[in-house]
């Protein structure tokens, strides 16, 4: 199953995600856990990386893309793989599309985490005291956001004229939005 989801932070994707991963046996393939650990690991473009996701500013298609390239030809993503946090644009949104007919793959659902901005920037910030991402700070929460409505609501329309869109309701508790997940996904498996 080849599966994304999609919607602003603290909508609870990264939480769903893996779940679906344990749960379906694929892969939970995070471009923020990817370039996160890219950081910690202290090299030239794990620093680089590090400077603009604390800005809140996306890292640059390129490298992005081929990041995505590459661990998506990996052999445990044969089977499937849940995709959180890309694409964020159009030009990835586009990049995706034609890796997979490259690779004679389709997505099978985008899952759509609809979250009013007060509740997810309140997810945000709390998660920001739990866990103190450097990237949590309420101006990079805010910017974050921005970018999120201009630049990454487009992949929702682009990906919603397939009409493989699950819109899902993100404010309810993680259970109920796990079995609103569980029931759309009965239906595309
Ligand atoms: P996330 O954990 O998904 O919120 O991502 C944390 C940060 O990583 C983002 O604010 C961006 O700086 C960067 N990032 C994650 N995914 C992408 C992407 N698909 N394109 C560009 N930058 C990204």
């Amino acid at each position: 199953m080849n599966l994304l989801v999609l919607g602003p932070q603290g909508a609870g994707k990264g939480t769903q995600a893996k779940r679906i991963a344990s749960e379906y046996g694929i892969p939970h393939v995070s471009t923020g856990d990817m370039f996160r650990a890219a950081q910690a690991e202290g090299t030239e473009f794990g620093k680089q990386v590090g400077e603009i996701m604390e800005s809140g500013r996306l890292v640059p298609d390129e490298l992005t893309i081929a990041m995505i390239e590459e661990r998506l030809s990996r052999p445990d993503a044969r089977a499937g793989f849940v995709l959180d946090g890309f694409p964020r644009n159009l030009t990835q949104a586009e990049a995706l599309d034609a890796m997979l007919v490259g690779i004679g793959r389709g997505l099978d659902a985008i899952l759509f985490f609809d979250v009013p901005d007060e509740v997810g920037t309140q997810r945000a910030l709390e998660r920001a005291q739990l866990e103190g991402r450097a990237d949590d700070t309420p101006e990079v929460i805010a910017r974050r956001l921005q970018i999120y409505h201009s630049e990454t609501e487009p992949v929702a329309e682009h990906y919603r004229a397939t009409g493989k869109l699950i819109p899902l309701h993100a404010a309810r508790t993680i259970d109920e939005v796990w079995s609103e997940i569980t029931d759309s996904l009965q239906v595309v498996a």
